[in-house]
Formats: structure tokens, C-alpha cells, sequence
């Protein structure tokens, strides 16, 4: 067993420390206790040359390393939050696909009950659909797609022993709007998407209580200035968060940076990513779809993007060398997603919160994931046996 992995190791470390109400780095130490909280961060003049940020959070990953949400089993999440932690995350909500209520059931229910203390933490789930537009699908199976159920959402959502976070729901479609306002009374959060809205719709969707917008510009009509459509909604309504997906194909870099000026402060990045994520070009599988992976993206056979290989760690990098502000890179992976769901002691390096942090060299390449302090993932030494689930 390697005593490096997954161990308490020794409560303190020191770096360049990214400072959330100061929006910056300052050189300093982090120390915590027993149980993985900060309890203290003070400034030191001399430290290791390294870089400390808060541990990144995706709200939106349908799987890793081979693994699916959709496969429902405890193995599988096991291996996909040890995949997750090597890209810097330290919690994740674990993403459904549209599928049929039998397959979403057994995936939420594995969810559910599903408890690890290795790789990143799963703090929830994201259902994507099923109730969404036909017309706007992406790569959501249309066979599946429905109106909103609400005896369906109780049976989720308690299945799920409580843990669904996030519903992405088409805001136009019939039900919607009663399904929004009842998951938003029940602290679930909306996300509007895979949508024909137009912009009245849209904002029906945001009166009701949608307060995201999922992977803004895919699996919706594109902006017009005369009919501007739940992008232009997203753009202009400062109620909504904004989910970017950094890889580059998703989103001509030039139009993520038009997004940061126009939603700074509400920009939440995220993967979409699937179980071809730490594995190679070929073919591999989201839910029951098969899917082509090359070096940049994710398609299906008839070339629509479904989800991508993207991580959090490139991510990061990808939207540094977009010019987009590194204080603003770090709030869109960590902070904002944190205040989203009301996650007080994470999304920050500070006393009273976990020690959830990712460790970066000069040129942001990850050197270490701590989870309450204990190490996840450290460069060089690839998660062994000791890091799965047992
Ligand atoms: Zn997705």
C-alpha cells in the first residue's frame, strides 16, 4: 500500500495561497485539523514554489476513466471520482443522461447510497432530462425525452436518498414551468436547457426559479439580435449562471470571453464530460450511446458534439490562455459553484472551511489533490489500489 495516498499526511502545507476576498495569491501556510478543516492560513515568507487554489467543482461530469453515472454501481462512481481527482476535483455531481425511468432510477438509486472517502467526493446528482425539447436534444436519446412528471421527480428524488442538486428542464416545454417552481420550493436547483425557449419563455423559466443555464450556446438556437432566445436571456439576466464548456470545440474561444464580459460573476465552468475522460481516441460509450472520441472531441456517428473529453485541470489552462482573469478561472471552478448550492465550507481556502485544495506548479499542471486534507491524487504517483474503493 502506498502510506503517500489517501493518508493523513502532515496537516500544514505551504505555497502561494489564492486568497478569495483578496483575489489574489499570498505566500503563507495552511493548517488543519483531525477532521480536515482549516484552522488556520498564515502569511510565511518563504514557501515552496507551488500554487494553492480551492479544489475544483463539476456540476456537470457524466463520467471518467472508463466509468458512466448511467452504469449505476458503486464500482463505477468509485472509479470515476479517482479519475476526477487527478484533474483537481475534489467534488462533483454525478450527471444522468435522458433515459428510460427504469435506467434513471437505478442510476440515481446507486448515487443514492453511494459513500467514499477516496478520489473526489460525490455531492450529488445533476439530472440532465429527461424533460426536455426534442428539437434541441444534442445527443439526449429522443426515445426518452418527456413531459415533466412529477410523480417521476418523487420517486427520483427519493431514490436518490435526497441528493439531487441540479435538474437541467426545456423551460417551454408542457409542465415545465410547474416542475421549475416546485424543484426550486424543494431546493433543488434548475438549469434550463436542451431548449427552444425564446426569450419570454426563458424568462417565464427564471420567474419560476431557474437560476443556470446549461452549456450556454450548445443544444439551443443560436443568439439573433431580433429574437435573442434563452442564449440572450442568459446573457442579460443577472439571476442566471452561465455553464461554459472551456475545451475549445464547444465554444469558439472568442465567444467565451464575450460570455465573461457579459455574465462576469456568473460564469460557472464545467466538463460535460464522459467515461471516454483519462482514456484514449476510439470508441467508447455515453449511457447506452456509442460515441467516437478523437483528440479534441466527442461525437456521436452523425457528428453532433455528445458531451467531450474535457477536465477541469485543462480547463483551467485552456481559459488562462483565453486571457480570461485567473481570479475569475478560479471562481468559475470552485467559488461560484460552491455559493450555487449553498456549500459554506468549500469553494474557499480559509479557516472553518475543508481543506479541499488543488496544488498547481508555475504552469498550472497539477501536483496534488488534498480532500479534507488528505491526499487524493499526487502527480507521479498514480492512484494504486490503496486510492480505489475497496
Ligand atoms: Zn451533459
Amino acid at each position: 500500500m502506498d502510506r503517500r495516498m489517501d493518508t493523513p499526511i502532515d496537516r500544514r502545507i505551504n505555497g502561494h495561497i489564492w486568497d478569495s476576498r483578496a483575489r489574489r495569491f499570498q505566500p503563507g501556510e495552511i493548517t488543519w485539523n483531525r477532521e480536515g478543516v482549516i484552522d488556520g492560513v498564515r502569511p510565511r515568507a518563504s514557501v515552496e514554489r507551488q500554487w494553492i487554489v480551492p479544489g475544483f467543482l463539476d456540476q456537470h461530469v457524466h463520467g471518467a476513466g472508463g466509468a458512466d453515472t448511467m452504469d449505476g454501481s458503486h464500482q463505477r462512481l468509485a472509479t470515476m471520482a479517482a479519475e476526477l481527482a487527478k484533474y483537481g476535483v475534489t467534488g462533483f455531481l454525478a450527471t444522468t443522461l435522458t433515459a428510460s425511468p427504469e435506467a434513471l432510477l437505478a442510476a440515481v438509486t446507486a448515487a443514492g447510497d453511494y459513500v467514499s472517502e477516496r478520489g473526489a467526493e460525490l455531492l450529488g446528482l445533476h439530472l440532465e432530462g429527461p424533460y426536455l425539447d426534442p428539437e434541441h436534444r444534442g445527443a439526449q436519446p429522443p426515445a426518452w425525452i418527456r413531459a415533466a412528471d412529477r410523480g417521476e421527480l418523487e420517486r427520483l428524488i427519493d431514490r436518490a436518498q435526497g441528493r439531487i442538486r441540479l435538474v437541467t428542464v426545456a423551460p417551454e416545454r408542457p409542465g415545465a414551468l410547474e416542475t421549475i417552481a416546485w424543484l426550486t420550493a424543494a431546493a433543488i436547483r434548475v438549469n434550463m436547457g436542451h431548449s427552444g425557449a425564446d426569450f419570454e419563455a426563458a424568462q417565464r423559466g427564471a420567474d419560476a426559479g431557474a437560476d443556470g443555464v446549461t452549456h450556454l450556446f450548445n443544444g439551443m438556437p443560436s443568439l439573433h439580435h431580433r429574437a435573442p432566445g434563452l442564449v440572450g436571456l442568459a446573457l442579460s439576466d443577472p439571476r442566471i449562471r452561465v455553464e461554459v464548456i472551456a475545451d475549445g470545440v464547444h465554444l469558439h474561444p472568442a465567444v467565451v470571453g464575450m460570455v465573461w464580459s457579459a455574465a462576469q460573476g456568473r460564469v460557472i465552468a464545467v466538463t460535460d464530460g464522459i467515461s471516454a475522460v483519462g482514456l484514449g481516441p476510439g470508441r467508447h460509450r455515453l449511457g447506452e450511446l456509442e460515441v467516437e472520441v478523437d483528440e479534441r472531441a466527442v461525437r456521436l456517428p452523425s457528428g453532433t458534439l455528445a458531451g467531450s473529453k474535457l477536465t477541469l485541470a485543462q480547463a483551467y489552462r485552456n481559459l488562462l490562455e483565453w486571457n480570461v482573469d485567473e481570479a475569475d478561472v478560479i471562481d468559475s471552478l470552485s467559488t461560484l459553484v460552491a455559493e450555487r448550492f449553498g456549500w459554506d465550507d468549500r469553494g474557499r481556502l480559509a479557516p472553518g472551511c475543508r481543506a479541499d485544495a488543488v496544488v498547481l506548479d508555475a504552469d498550472r499542471t497539477i501536483l496534488k489533490t488534498l480532500r479534507a486534507g488528505r491526499l487524493i491524487y499526487h502527480r507521479g504517483n498514480p492512484p494504486t489500489q490503496a486510492c480505489e474503493e475497496a
